[in-house]
């Protein structure tokens, strides 16, 4: 794919996208996008359309928010994003001035939401973020992209957002790091971005998982933050405040970064993935259902047992710095 920069990024830094999950009312957006403004960041999230699993919950303030996102842009200098998942959502966002779109996780599921989104982006040069589909399905996440893509959107971006799973979990959406890994393997000019707040779920997730995604290369974070998390309407378990974002970047580092060991996992994540993918669908044009679907286990087993080694070789690399 011959895809243009997002032109998001700052020199070097890993791009931050950060806001709370919901525009709530015009005080609440206005000030925590002053307070994120304050510690640099250039680009503000706020949902205004939210896909809620129950009806009667707050399900976003619809096209009234957009004024308010226009103030943002206004007094802050900030550039602002918005979920779309609908042709009408798209219009409105553009004839508002929205700067960058995202595809949510429950929309990337469902092709013919994403193609309405594409048939109605033709002829912009927007840039839009593809949140991964709920389900750990990579052939369904690129299909997404595609989409966009054929419809003419050049500036595209891909945000891991972990995966629904039905085991018991820390996690809020379980993180599966090697399939946004392999998503840029085979999309190679695509930039990443990791959702710590999606994937986490509670607040003291939040830091771990966004280092290790730049540990991984991700090329930048979208982080719910909100001026008064725990009153927020949406989402409250997992916002932080602006200090707190702005304590995080701080302490957020690319020590990693060439780091021989974590190179050498990347590598050998992709490996495995690959190879584990052409012998599954080599397998399962001849086996029968229930066999393939052994072998798929196995290929589950086998990505946890890398994480934990890598995980362990993190660990143990961290105590040999401080033997040192
Ligand atoms: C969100 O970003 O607030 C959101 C609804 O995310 P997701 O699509 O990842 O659930
Ligand atoms: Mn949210």
């Amino acid at each position: 794919m011959d895809l243009k920069p997002l032109a998001l990024r700052e020199k070097d830094t890993p791009i931050i996208i950060a806001g709370p999950c919901s525009a709530e009312t015009e005080e609440q957006v206005l000030q925590t996008a002053l307070e994120i403004a304050a510690s640099g960041v250039k680009l503000f999230r706020a949902g205004i359309w939210k896909p809620r699993t129950k009806p009667g919950s707050f399900e976003g303030v619809g096209a009234a928010g957009l004024a308010w996102l226009k103030r943002v842009q206004k007094e802050t200098g900030m550039a602002v994003a918005t979920e779309v998942a609908t042709q009408s959502h798209v219009a409105e966002a553009l004839a508002a001035g929205v700067d960058v779109l995202w595809i949510g996780a429950r929309t990337t599921v469902n092709p013919f939401a994403v193609q309405e989104i594409a048939d109605s982006l033709q002829g912009t040069d927007i840039p839009v973020l593809v949140k991964n589909p709920v389900n750990p399905d990579i052939e369904l996440w690129i299909g997404a992209i595609q989409r966009l893509y054929r419809a003419g959107v050049r500036r595209i971006g891909a945000v891991h957002r972990g995966f629904c799973s039905h085991e018991k979990s820390a996690y809020r959406n379980v993180p599966l790091w090697q399939i946004p890994l392999e998503l840029r393997r085979q999309i190679s000019n695509l930039p990443i971005f990791c959702d710590p707040s999606h994937i986490g779920g509670r607040r003291n997730l939040i830091a771990p998982l966004s280092q290790q995604a730049l540990d991984l290369n991700f090329d930048g974070l979208l982080i719910e933050t909100h001026c008064q998390p725990e009153t927020a309407w949406s989402d409250a378990d997992q916002q932080i405040t602006p200090e707190a974002l702005c304590q995080l970047i701080r302490q957020l580092t690319n020590k990693n970064k060439n780091d021989e060991i974590v190179r050498h996992i990347h590598t050998l994540l992709s490996e495995q993935n690959t190879c584990e993918t052409e012998r599954i669908s080599q397998f399962s044009q001849h086996a029968p259902h229930h066999l393939s679907d052994l072998c798929r286990q196995i290929q589950c087993i086998d990505e946890k047992l890398m994480w934990l080694l890598y995980e362990r070789m993190k660990i143990s690399c961290e105590l040999t710095i401080h033997k040192n």
